[in-house]
């Protein structure tokens, strides 16, 4: 058959924000939830939230708008909803709303999806569940509701559904099920059939996401390609196939893509480049949707040199048109929502809607020349140039730190350190610690907003948060735990804390992003070079250590989580910014050793949501991450004990970094894996402290003493007493007094126990 004959758009985005300019949703959800509204409250808050985003896009002067990457929850998920793929264990909800809300959460007795990081973003989906009796079945009601939405407010709408190699290269085979790319034969059916019924909607493109295709694939996965896409363009009945890939280059799936007769391909232009796609052959019947305005970062687009990126494909394909390289959904809504920023670095940005405007103004310049926008290519100009002279984004004395220190990054051997501080620090074996938040208790968050909205003073603010940090010290000793917290109550949030106290650094009102499901980040943008004005959190820890004779540990984020947790620039390399950041902790460090700390936990929870996406680039990345973790820790006693916290227990390709990052004591999640980690860790030579979480703080349920000991007679089979900690898996802010105090309780005894058997 013959390509069904579309005429093609010029400007777009991949997909839009979904939780609202005043987090809409995320409230409108979190009331469903609590049954204070009704699920059409709820729907018609969704539905407003959509005809908002269309109309503003379609009114802003995009000629094809994405519909369909809206989600009450996760994208992923509701691709699982589409193709019959939820688990079974929900299956008795009759509800289909709280069936989909009960997968992503779960209930009093069904557990959630599991949830993983999109990509290497900090957006994170829930994990499809794939088993031999997982049946699909097609369910198009939301793509084609959406669409009705759209067509009745006049909207050219572009259905986006996830692709059916993504789909199954993003989720979990269970119960005995073999490699799900065997299965995606079984989907072509499912997606002939929902090109055919979005089809009869009169739709005339569809953009399948392939963002998968930016990995590393295997030669099964390279296949598979040319055999999906070649089937779905023989659907008798369909709209056009646009192909969308982000996050990378599409490196050999290009090819392949480009092979088959699909009518137009995205490409990521910004993490990617052009070296291949220009000049295929291939491609010259097809549309290629370029994706030079970065749908990730912050910044304002250099408009020429996208101009001039644009101009190499031209010649290359039957038409191009102008987008994001991904989704807004990375991005804030609008600088507009900004009052208190700085008015020149107003002029370097653009959040969603800005960029918008980027891709109409070079949408229109391709179409018409540039002497139809040369107000707006002047105005993006004099942006670059002014931000480029800006005094604020050099430091020179940080800089010259640097090239004095920047190789001195190790610390005496880690088995002379050992000694030296089990002299120092007198602990008994198998140390009971937290990893450092307590409980935020309503005091706490009364108390911030009382100085937010002026009814409190500063001063009033510290004596409140010193007053929680002498009940944290109070209970802990009281539990009879060896190394003692501060607890945290002062930080809202473990990287704006240190960014709202860091030059370099600006803190936004307003600039919410999805993290996940209703859950909002606000990264700090990082435009400048980093500097500590005045030590951070010295103060917060000496009242701690005051307190008590037990050792306090000072409590800092490292280097890699401040950097994955904002927004960076974009005019250097990112090993530079982490160095400088990693130059700032140092100097924390230092001081916190001077006011009579004795042990310093770093936390690096983003170490692994770094890593590029392509085993080629992660030893480079590998090499200057850990290097800022030990340009951190390194400029401390050798008496100083310093720990590190990760997040998780599946260390994948980081695991070799895991002891390269030197740290005394590595406190990991591993209650849920029942300590498998430990041998993974061994296996990779690890012979460093070790703090396997014993118990898991996600959930509110209390562990038993026993269940704990257990963990920790396991625990010794893979590691010496010597080495060992005792700890939960991750920080407690989430939880409540009660149950932290009882669990706790638990895990002090437990760890007596064990201790006496040694
Ligand atoms: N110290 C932090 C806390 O306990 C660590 C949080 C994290 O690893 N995400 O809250
Ligand atoms: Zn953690």
């Amino acid at each position: 058959m013959s390509a069904p004959t579309a005429s093609s758009f010029t400007a777009t985005v991949l997909g839009s924000a979904r939780i609202g300019p005043n987090r809409e949703l995320k409230k409108a959800t979190e009331a469903y939830w609590a049954g204070r509204l009704d699920r059409s409250g709820l729907e018609s808050v969704a539905a407003q939230l959509r005809a908002d985003t269309w109309s503003r896009q379609h009114t802003a002067g995009l000629d094809s708008i994405p519909v369909g990457t809206f989600s009450f929850y996760d994208h992923v998920l509701d691709t699982a909803v589409m193709l019959g793929a939820l688990p079974a264990r929900v299956a008795d909800i009759a509800d289909d709303l709280d069936r989909y809300f009960a997968a992503a959460r779960g209930t009093d007795d069904i557990a959630p999806l599991e949830m993983t990081k999109w990509f290497d973003t900090n957006y994170h989906y829930l994990v499809p569940e794939i088993g031999p009796d997982t049946i699909f079945e097609l369910d198009a009601t939301k793509i084609l509701g959406e669409i009705v939405e759209a067509r009745e407010l006049s909207v050219p709408a572009r259905p986006v559904v996830l692709g059916p190699l993504t789909f199954l290269l993003l989720s979990k085979p269970v119960d005995g099920q073999g490699p799900l790319l065997g299965r995606v034969d079984e989907l072509v059916p499912l997606y002939l059939d929902l090109l055919a019924q979005l089809a009869d909607t009169g739709v005339d493109w569809v953009q399948l996401d392939e963002p998968a295709l930016v990995r590393d694939l295997d030669s099964p996965a390279l296949d598979a390609i040319g055999r999906v896409y070649n089937a779905l363009v023989q659907a008798p009945k369909r709209p056009s196939i646009l192909v969308a890939s982000y996050f990378g280059s599409l490196g050999p799936a290009l090819e392949r893509l480009a092979r088959t007769g699909v009518e137009g391909l995205a490409v990521d232009l910004v993490a990617g480049s052009t070296t291949g796609i220009a000049g295929l052959p291939e491609l010259a019947d097809k549309l290629i949707v370029a994706g030079v305005v970065d749908g990730r970062n912050v910044w304002r687009t250099d408009l020429e040199q996208a101009l001039s990126t644009l101009a190499t494909l031209l010649g290359s394909a039957a038409a191009v048109a102008v987008s994001s390289s991904c989704s807004l959904l990375h991005v804030p809504y609008t600088i507009d929502a900004e009052p208190d920023l700085d008015a020149s670095l107003r002029t370097w940005l653009a959040f969603g809607s800005e960029k918008v405007s980027e891709i109409v103004t070079l949408a229109t310049a391709l179409r018409t020349g540039c002497d139809a926008v040369t107000d707006e290519l002047a105005a993006a100009r004099t942006a670059a140039q002014m931000r480029a002279s800006d005094p604020r984004l050099r430091n020179d004395r940080v800089r010259g730190v640097l090239a004095s220190i920047c190789t001195d990054r190790t610390r005496t051997p880690a088995d002379r350190r050992r000694e030296i501080q089990r002299r120092h620090l007198d602990l008994p074996l198998l140390p009971t610690t937290t990893i450092g938040s307590y409980p935020q208790t309503a005091r706490i968050r009364v108390a911030r907003a009382a100085l937010r909205t002026g009814e409190i003073d500063h001063g009033e603010y510290v004596r409140r948060m010193r007053d929680e940090i002498a009940d944290v010290v109070a209970l802990q000793e009281k539990l009879g735990l060896d190394v003692l917290v501060h607890g945290e109550p002062e930080r809202n949030d473990m990287v704006q804390y240190f960014a709202e106290q860091l030059d370099g650094f600006f803190a936004t009102t307003n600039g919410w992003v999805q993290s996940y499901g209703t859950r909002c980040v606000r990264p700090p943008i990082l435009y400048g070079d980093v500097a500590r004005r005045a030590p951070m959190t010295v103060e917060w820890i000496v009242h701690a250590q005051s307190l008590t004779d037990k050792p306090v540990k000072g409590m800092l984020t490292g280097p890699v989580t401040i950097l994955a947790w904002s927004f960076v620039r974009d005019d250097q390399p990112l090993a530079e910014t982490a160095d400088q950041i990693a130059l700032a902790i140092r100097d924390e460090t230092v001081d916190l050793q001077a006011a009579g700390v004795r042990i310093i936990q770093v936390d690096e929870p983003a170490l692994r949501e770094l890593l590029p996406l392509r085993a080629s680039e992660q030893p480079d990345y590998l090499k200057w991450a850990v290097g800022a973790f030990r340009l951190a820790t390194s400029g401390v006693a050798d008496s100083t004990q310093i720990h590190t916290h990760l997040c998780y227990s599946e260390f994948g390709e980081v695991i070799e970094a895991i002891a390269e990052l030197d740290a005394d004591v590595t406190s990991i999640e591993a209650a849920r894996s029942r300590m498998e980690v430990l041998d993974d860790l061994d296996a990779a030579g690890f012979d460093l402290g070790v703090g396997p979480g014993v118990y898991d703080i996600h959930s509110p349920r209390v562990p038993s003493e026993d269940e704990i000991t257990a963990l920790l007679r396991k625990a010794l089979q893979a590691v010496p007493a010597e080495r060992l900690w005792v700890n939960p898996d991750c920080g407690l802010k989430t939880r409540g007094t009660t149950e932290v105090t009882a669990s706790l309780a638990n895990l002090v005894a437990a760890a007596a126990t064990v201790r006496a058997e040694l």
